[in-house]
């Protein structure tokens, strides 16, 4: 399929015009054609008013249909073949393999929500019959259901160019809620976006749906997105990438004349804390897993750990060695975009500029225009403590390793953390009574327990939870990855007293969805 550097507005592909920008090979700094363009204001508010007026259909189509077109889409994803493949290759330099695995994972969400949605208990309904001969006073009849809240802006993240990005976890759980969606494409894979937009596009006129249903906008400045999150026909906003980015458009969200929810999934240190027994027993064996979580995707998953706390004592220095070596040693890797690889340097050059933060290890980065080589620093627990910046995320290769003496310490460095995605304790039957209270303390700040395992790797099913207290999430009762990502794009409605043949389905005597719902109480199938 050749690519055009179109926007997809309401259904139709516009040209861009106005400033122009391409993508470009991370490997060889190569320039990508064709051009892409900033929409303009008018463009996205033309792709708002689509969702806006695609909306009501939307919300009226049956959970069946809904799923068809989530099945629809991956589908047609799979259709664009290695063309897909080999674009995404030049715009992230991310490896075949990884892009098969994640083109096979963002059309298994998909099909998950398609399940859930067909299913259809997940609109928590819940029915009060009405008590008349109740006194003082009669009680209504009541029923309530989730509905969708409306257009949701979606902004992926660089580093998942399939999973977090056009058809990725937002786009997918939204539409599964029956909400319209607007995207705005990641300047760092423009083609790959254009590509994705093409298969929605497809699949929603497959469906005979408005086009409005799914419209994809580029930009590159930042007015895009903010015109975007500050349009009023857009209700919620989905995000993933940077602090800064979800800050900056979770404050805009915030000052509209009517504030909206914005679910921006962050950063995360994803602390990793290995306790003495585990250390002894595994501590080789550890250091190859940590090491190799460190440096998976070079460095740039969200979940990535990058902070290991390790014992005092000689199995720790070992492990943190060994951990050392196998890092400086591996093969190093190109970051997905060269403003990616300039931000990792510039942060790396401000931890290591702390006083008392040590390199333990550090490799040449590779050839290519985004290289990065990986980097161990070190540091005591009262640096850690005292610098908020050895504490946050460095997005990319590197990872932080500190030591602690006591279950005291371990404690400190877990009071220490921000919200984060995820949190691992390493431990063996001798480590309990301080991996029980390091557990009960991790849990009031990550969204994910990890035990004896690595954060990275995120499932797609019913009880994951990717998202966590600030700064990892901007809500942390959410998660964007799993079957409970589409609780974000909906609001509970009730129904007092509404005659039958004017409720939803759902909510109806009899129950002609077969669905679960929770009847006085109880929950119930009947
Ligand atoms: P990013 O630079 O924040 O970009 C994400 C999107 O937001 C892009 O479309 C970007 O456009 C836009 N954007 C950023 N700042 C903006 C602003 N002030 N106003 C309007 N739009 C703005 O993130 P990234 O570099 O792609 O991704 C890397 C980060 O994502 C890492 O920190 C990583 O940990 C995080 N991440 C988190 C998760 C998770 O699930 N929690 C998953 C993957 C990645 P421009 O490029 O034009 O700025």
């Amino acid at each position: 399929m050749k690519l055009r550097g179109e926007h997809c507005i309401g259904g139709a592909w516009v040209p861009s015009c106005g400033e122009t920008f391409h993508g470009m090979d991370p490997r060889t700094g190569a320039v990508l054609q064709p051009a892409y363009a900033d929409a303009t204001i008018a463009e996205v508010d033309r792709a708002c008013r689509a969702a806006a007026a695609a909306q009501p259909e939307l919300e009226r189509l049956a959970p069946q249909s809904r799923a068809a077109l989530l099945r629809a889409i991956g589908e047609e994803i799979l259709e664009l073949g290695d063309a897909l493949l080999e674009r995404t290759g030049a715009e992230t330099g991310l490896p075949l393999a990884r892009l098969q695995s994640e083109r096979g994972r963002t059309t298994w969400q998909l099909e998950h929500f398609a399940q859930v949605i067909e299913e259809g208990s997940w609109v928590e309904a819940r029915i009060d019959r009405a008590l008349p001969q109740r006194t003082p006073l009669p009680r209504p009849d009541l029923r309530r259901m989730l509905v969708p809240v409306g257009p949701v802006a979606v902004f992926g993240a660089s580093n998942f160019p399939y999973a977090y990005s056009v058809a990725g976890g937002d786009t997918a759980s939204a539409l599964a809620a029956g909400c319209a969606v607007v995207v705005k494409a990641h300047p760092a894979h423009p083609g790959t976006c254009e590509l994705v937009a093409r298969a929605i596009h497809a699949a929603v006129a497959r469906l005979g749906l408005p086009g409005g249903v799914f419209s994809l906008v580029h930009g590159r400045a930042h007015g895009v997105g903010a015109a975007l999150v500050q349009h009023p026909a857009v209700a919620a906003v989905g995000f993933t990438g940077s602090y800064q980015g979800g800050r900056a458009l979770f404050d805009l969200a915030a000052r509209r004349p009517h504030p909206i929810p914005v679910y921006a999934e962050m950063g995360s240190v994803n602390p990793v804390f290995v306790l003495p027994a585990a250390a002894m027993a595994r501590g080789a064996a550890l250091a190859e897993k940590l090491a190799a979580s460190a440096l998976l995707g070079t460095g740039q998953f969200c979940t990535s750990p990058g902070v290991m706390v390790l014992p005092e004592g000689e199995a720790g220095r070992a492990l943190a060695r060994d951990l050392a070596r196998r890092m400086a040693a591996a093969d190093q890797g190109t970051m997905v975009h060269c403003s990616l690889a300039q931000a990792h340097a510039r942060r790396l050059a401000d931890v290591r500029a702390v006083e008392g933060v040590e390199v333990l290890a550090e490799a040449a980065a590779p050839g290519s225009a985004a290289g990065a080589g990986a980097v161990v620093l070190g540091c005591s627990l009262s640096t850690w403590l005292a610098s908020e910046s050895v504490r946050h995320e460095i997005f990319g290769p590197a990872t932080v390793v500190l030591h602690c003496a006591s279950a005291a310490d371990y404690e400190a460095v877990a009071r220490s953390l921000d919200g984060q995605l995820t949190a691992t304790v390493h431990a063996e039957p001798d480590d309990e009574a301080t991996a029980s209270r390091l557990l009960a303390l991790l849990a009031s700040r990550a969204g994910r327990l990890v035990w004896n395992g690595v954060p990275t790797g995120v499932e797609v099913t019913h009880a994951m939870v990717h998202g966590g207290p600030w700064p990892a999430s901007s809500d942390p009762r959410t998660t964007s990855v799993g079957s409970a990502a589409l609780t974000r794009w909906v609001r509970p409605v009730a129904w007092q007293d509404v005659p039958q043949a004017l409720l939803p389905d759902e909510l109806r005597d009899g129950n002609p969805r077969g669905i679960w719902r929770l009847v006085e109480g109880r929950l119930s199938r009947d």
